[in-house]
């Protein structure tokens, strides 16, 4: 008989990779009841405390061993209830992931850890007496002068200035004002909710293309309703979600945005405050824990109307929910890889399901399977085929570089077509989408070629040639100066990455300001925003990565220069036609933005290639819709399901054995889904690990999920399981 024979228990999700919630005797003093479901509770695991939420309470099972009780509870009211907690529990089904798991995704770290709901009063800055008196005495041009000089200039109406609007204007504001409270020169103050509203300034009267759109979302308020909007760059998508936010204030209720990790610049949220005139609060990786702990508790009160965020983002309480919408749509880091591995586009549709309101899905290259759900009529499919205002679609010139002299890359074409550019005091910005020197040093005498030890792949020369290192596990070394096989001295780099064509660039234009920007210049989304902001409107030139691809606008920019994509159109991966193409009409659109016409020239190898081809004749729709087709009869996503079951370790037979054991597994419970592999992953050795997968199929999602359903468990059990690392991927968005 167990002791706590009428005691109900607690079931707990804890954040351990078990796929099972735990059971607790209540902490003293509270009941097992269901007041407590989606409270936090600490609770003793092994010798170590964590902190879970209170999934179900419910009798002992019979078979119970003794139960610890829960040291304490941390919540008096659910953390966690509702639409949010439903779709949480939705997602661990979905992804096979423990609940525990998936509910410390989804919570702000400080939470996670059990702190307390923070106070979500907003704060601002005001000079005091001292400081105004004082102000002359700053030194000019240091940051705590242009704080001081900030708030002062917000202190004719007496206003102090919100933190939020510090955080998306003002870098660095925080060791400014900390500079200032310590000099008694300013201080921090309590704001009335909503008091820094401005008034709505209005942007542009809707042109007839934007208006159908935007009366397509308002006659979908009040019920679920998937829109895709389609609409080249700068074709007005973001002035159609900002109609649609008001609209959804105006009723009183909660706009939900998601934006890529790299489109939630400053410009972006001052542009949504100035036109919503109501507190836009922002939520993404930059901000300190306790501030991304404020703005979800805000929202969760229902005191927060509208949220900016990157992924994670989508796991924010929305009490009073109107609008969801993901601008982007088909961006990759909207997938999580690693941990849970969410797609929050598709969350969102699940939320706006729950919660019966429009999502509204906007992107100029929209992802084949939100494309193939508008042509089959699920989805709304909203199209804005023109840009806005006077701006007109840039011309695109293929130069084919074969049997072609190459200077650090980059054609003679290309560079007179920049030297022209700068002539008449505009802007090019040349893109690469490989960073470093080049990608392969090479002995011309052997063939010899530096490669990593622990991957398979080269290594990637940098530092003007002086360095080796490994874009896949980090490794760096000093490049050879003589070949290690045959001691050639013909050590030559070969190929250009961003460093090589900037430096071919600064040979070649000695007086244009040139900024290169990739991941080793710009470590940070602020510094892309100032990096940007020191080009000015004169004339110079851009380098750099798929950084470019987005970000703050540049009315002078009129040329954009492709380098060899010829890497991208020869990959494994299903999905790389489709990113590539994306990727190329994404920066294709930011030259010619305002009223300068815009040119793009593509220099490759492959200038009859399929997919230059048809993009270059009939756009994105064109390729798109040639592509769908060869997905359908390959049975590849949007036309079957697939998940992917990776493996890794040190020993390559422990993978084998894993992979070969699960699929054995596998073969008995499924007939509806089928299995491949085990295959070598497309990079089979990463890091000194040996790394392989499974494939698994469907046509129809269901079945792939009961497949999985029966599958799980299983591979839980395996004792070969313990010696690899191994996840699962529903729906990849690659296969890496
Ligand atoms: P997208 O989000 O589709 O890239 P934006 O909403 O950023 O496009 O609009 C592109 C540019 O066109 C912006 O400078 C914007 O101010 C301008 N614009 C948008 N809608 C209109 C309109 N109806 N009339 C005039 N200009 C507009
Ligand atoms: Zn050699
Ligand atoms: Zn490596």
């Amino acid at each position: 008989m167990p002791s706590q024979d009428h005691e109900a228990v607690l079931r707990v999700a804890l954040p351990l990779p078990l796929p099972r919630c735990f059971d607790y005797l209540p902490p003293a003093h509270a009941h097992a009841d269901a007041m407590l479901l989606g409270c936090r509770v600490r609770v003793p695991f092994g010798n170590r405390e964590l902190v879970g939420v209170v999934d179900a309470v419910g009798a002992p099972a019979a078979d119970a061993p003794d139960l610890k009780r829960a040291i304490a509870l941390l919540d008096h009211e659910p953390i966690l209830h509702g639409e949010l907690l439903t779709t949480l529990r939705w997602a661990a089904r979905y992804y096979h992931k423990p609940l525990g798991e998936v509910i410390a995704t989804a919570l702000p770290s400080t939470l996670r850890r059990g702190d307390p709901l923070p106070d979500t009063c907003a704060w601002g800055w005001s000079l005091t007496e001292a400081g105004r008196t004082g102000l002359a005495s700053l030194r000019q041009r240091t940051a705590t002068r242009r704080f001081a000089d900030r708030i002062k200039a917000s202190a004719v109406d007496e206003a102090a200035v919100d933190e939020d609007v510090l955080d998306a204007d003002f870098d660095g504001w925080r060791s400014a004002a900390r500079t200032l409270h310590k000099r008694g020169f300013a201080e921090r103050v309590a704001l009335p909710r909503g008091s820094s509203a401005g008034f709505a300034t209005s942007g542009h009267a809707l042109n007839p293309a934007q208006r159908i759109a935007a009366d397509a979302v308002l006659a979908a308020r009040d019920r679920f309703q998937p829109l895709l909007l389609e609409g080249v760059t700068g074709s007005g998508k973001t002035e159609v979600y900002l109609e649609a936010i008001a609209d959804c204030i105006a009723r009183g209720r909660q706009a939900l945005v998601l934006v890529p990790e790299i489109g939630l610049t400053p410009q972006t949220l001052r542009r949504f405050r100035a036109q919503l005139g109501v507190p836009v609060h922002a939520l993404h990786s930059g901000l300190a824990d306790g501030e991304r702990a404020r703005v979800w508790t805000a929202m969760a009160r229902g005191e927060a109307r509208v949220l900016v965020g990157t992924r994670s983002a989508i796991f924010t309480p929305l009490p009073d929910a109107g609008l969801i919408v993901v601008d982007e749509e088909h961006d990759a880091s909207y997938k999580q890889q690693d941990g849970v591995r969410y797609h929050a586009r598709d969350l969102a549709l699940v939320r706006g399901k729950a919660l019966a309101i429009p999502v509204l899905l906007g992107s100029a290259t929209p992802s084949l399977e939100s494309l193939q759900h508008a042509i089959g009529g699920r989805y709304a499919h909203l199209q804005l085929r023109q840009r806005a205002g006077d701006a007109k679609p840039p011309s695109v010139r293929v130069i084919d570089v074969r049997k072609r002299v190459l200077d650090g890359g980059l054609s003679q074409d290309m560079l007179d077509v920049i030297a022209a550019t700068l002539a008449r005091g505009e802007q090019a910005l040349v893109f690469k989408n490989r960073r470093g020197y080049a990608p392969v040093l090479i002995c011309y005498d052997c063939g010899w070629n530096a490669r990593c030890k622990r991957c398979d792949s080269a290594m990637t020369v940098h530092a003007r040639g002086g360095k080796l290192i490994c874009h896949h596990c980090g490794a760096r070394q000093f490049a050879p100066k003589a070949c290690p096989d045959c001691a050639s001295l013909a050590l030559l780099p070969q190929g250009a990455g961003t460093e090589r064509i900037e430096d071919t660039l600064a040979k070649h234009f000695l007086d244009a300001p040139l900024l290169r920007v990739d991941r080793e210049t710009t470590r940070h989304r602020d510094a892309l925003e100032k990096h940007l902001g020191t080009l000015g409107d004169g004339a110079g030139i851009l380098v750099g990565t798929q950084m470019l691809a987005k970000g703050h606008d540049l009315p002078n920019l009129t040329l954009v220069c492709v380098v060899g994509v010829d890497e991208g159109l020869h990959s494994v991966d299903f999905r790389a036609p489709e990113k590539l193409a994306q990727l190329l009409i994404q920066v294709a659109g930011r030259g010619g933005r305002a009223s300068k016409p815009g040119t793009v020239l593509l220099q490759t190898h492959h200038p009859e290639h399929p997919l230059l081809a048809t993009l270059l004749n009939g756009g994105y729709p064109a390729f798109a819709a040639l592509e769908l087709a060869q997905r359908e009869a390959a049975g590849f996503p949007p036309y079957g399901y697939l998940a992917l079951l990776r493996a890794e370790a040190p020993n390559d037979a422990a993978v084998q054995e894993f992979l070969i054991e699960a699929k054995e597994a596998f073969v008995t419970n499924a007939t509806t889904a089928s299995i491949h592999g085990p295959l070598p992953a497309p990079m089979p050795r990463r890091a000194g690990k040996a790394r392989a997968q499974l494939h698994l199929s469907a046509a129809q999602r269901p079945a792939l999920q009961a497949a999985l359903n029966a599958w799980m468990p299983q591979l839980h059990a395996l004792k070969s399981a313990r010696k690899v690392r191994w996840s699962l991927d529903v729906d990849p968005v690659d296969l890496y």
